[in-house]
């Protein structure tokens, strides 16, 4: 992993090496392309990594919301809590079954849905929420305990969206995903997360027969068994054996495969997530160290007392109208010297497509962490001299 201190530094990349090449090329020469022995190999990995006992590997991040939606039960005429803060897929799998967003707000510090916004969205849901999908926002996670306790009692299933947390730890014990505070995680692995694969996403569980049902939802719900055919005698030759080509589908379901290609560079990059962790972690503190250097101007996300991230992102909340500037500004400043910079995220709820449906919400947390949120730049091939640049960049453009 070496530095990249000349040239663009983007605000998140993958990092891939010739073995993981090999692993592809791999495949590639020998197959099966799909539905091979590496889909297997690549869950058993996932499944360990974690500490659950299911991963259901899919074709992405918002594929495996939406597996997990469809497992939790949602359908139309249900109502499922999502905070504003998040990719819109998290949302968006809510409505891809039918069922209705109701948006938590988040506490402006550190963009996480805190228990108290967990009641409240609840209440405005007329109690009526039947899930809930707390987002680890910045691989950060905190009182999961209390949230998962609240809809425990309320009825409610949790699904934890735990695209940003590949790689985080819980202070206490396990992971995000592992199954203590949930009933499924999602992953992405698209290659601006953790690790890359291409395009790919996992649902973990602990649940065996969730687990059935979510591999089922993933390849047309083709079943192959004879014991669980309907129509037996369509399904059987004179002899009594069952029919080699026949198949039954009892439920609408869906393709959201992913291929031995995709599964093979999975598996190599998995191997590597501990380094990747290791390397991220430190350049997050040594961004800290550096960002105390600027006079509370540009101030770290509030860590999480629950556990540790594996920063895929590096967030910082910036008070633009006290650094006289505004964010566009900013971001085209730092794109000049050479720092890529993004914001994550714009309140899903502020989305024309949900204004239309849900109205103007007021949630002011999001609205706060919304109006001071940068990533900057975080990969594994960056070093602690490329931090010194970006944060270098910034002091300038704040105005010393
Ligand atoms: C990336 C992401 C997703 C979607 O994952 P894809 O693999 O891009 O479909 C969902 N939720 C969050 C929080 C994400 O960051």
């Amino acid at each position: 992993m070496s530095g990249s201190t000349d040239t663009f530094l983007p605000y998140g990349s993958h990092y891939v090496d010739e073995s993981d090449i090999e692993a592809v090329v791999d495949v590639l020469k020998n197959g099966p392309l799909t539905c091979g022995p590496k889909v297997d190999e690549f869950e058993a990995a996932f499944a360990r990594k974690i500490g659950v006992s299911d991963a259901i590997v899919c074709a992405n991040g918002t594929a495996a919301l939406h597996l997990a939606c469809l497992a939790a039960g949602l359908q139309e005429g249900d109502i499922a809590i999502v905070p504003a803060i998040t990719f819109l897929a998290t949302a968006n799998a809510v409505r891809m079954t039918g069922a209705e967003v109701c948006f938590a707000d988040v506490n402006p510090t550190t963009g996480l849905m805190s228990p108290d916004d967990l009641i409240d969205a609840f209440e405005r849901s007329g109690k009526r929420a039947k899930a809930v999908l707390p987002v680890h926002m910045n691989g950060q996670s905190e009182h999961m305990q209390d949230i998962a306790a609240f809809a425990s009692r309320q009825g409610m299933v949790v699904i934890s969206d735990c695209c940003h947390a590949l790689g985080a730890e819980y202070l206490n014990s396990g992971k995000p995903g592992d199954g203590q505070f949930e009933a499924f995680g999602t992953f992405s692995l698209h290659p601006v997360k953790s690790i890359a694969m291409g395009e790919g996403g996992v649902v973990t569980t602990n649940n065996s027969a969730k687990a059935h049902l979510l591999r089922q939802l993933r390849g047309h719900a083709m079943e192959k068994d004879p014991g669980q055919w309907s129509d037996t005698q369509a399904g059987t030759a004179l002899d009594g054996k069952p029919n080699p080509w026949y198949y039954e589908m009892q439920k609408l379901a869906y393709n959201y495969r992913a291929t031995d290609i995709q599964c093979a560079l999975g598996l190599s990059q998995l191997n590597k997530l501990d380094g990747f962790v290791e390397k991220r972690r430190s350049l997050a503190a040594h961004y800290d160290r550096q960002l105390a250097h600027l006079n509370n101007r540009v101030r770290a996300v509030r860590r999480s007392n629950d556990c540790v991230s594996a920063w895929h992102l590096y967030p910082v909340l910036i008070d633009f109208p006290y650094c006289g500037g505004d964010r566009a500004g900013l971001m085209e400043a730092l794109h000049a010297s050479g720092v890529g910079t993004q914001v994550h995220y714009v309140p899903v709820s502020r989305q024309p497509y949900y204004v239309e449906r849900y109205g103007h919400l007021n949630l002011p947390g999001a609205e706060s962490y919304y109006s001071q949120v940068l990533s900057l730049p975080i990969f594994p091939a960056m070093e602690p001299a490329d931090v010194d640049r970006v944060v270098r960049a910034l002091a300038e453009n704040l105005g010393g």
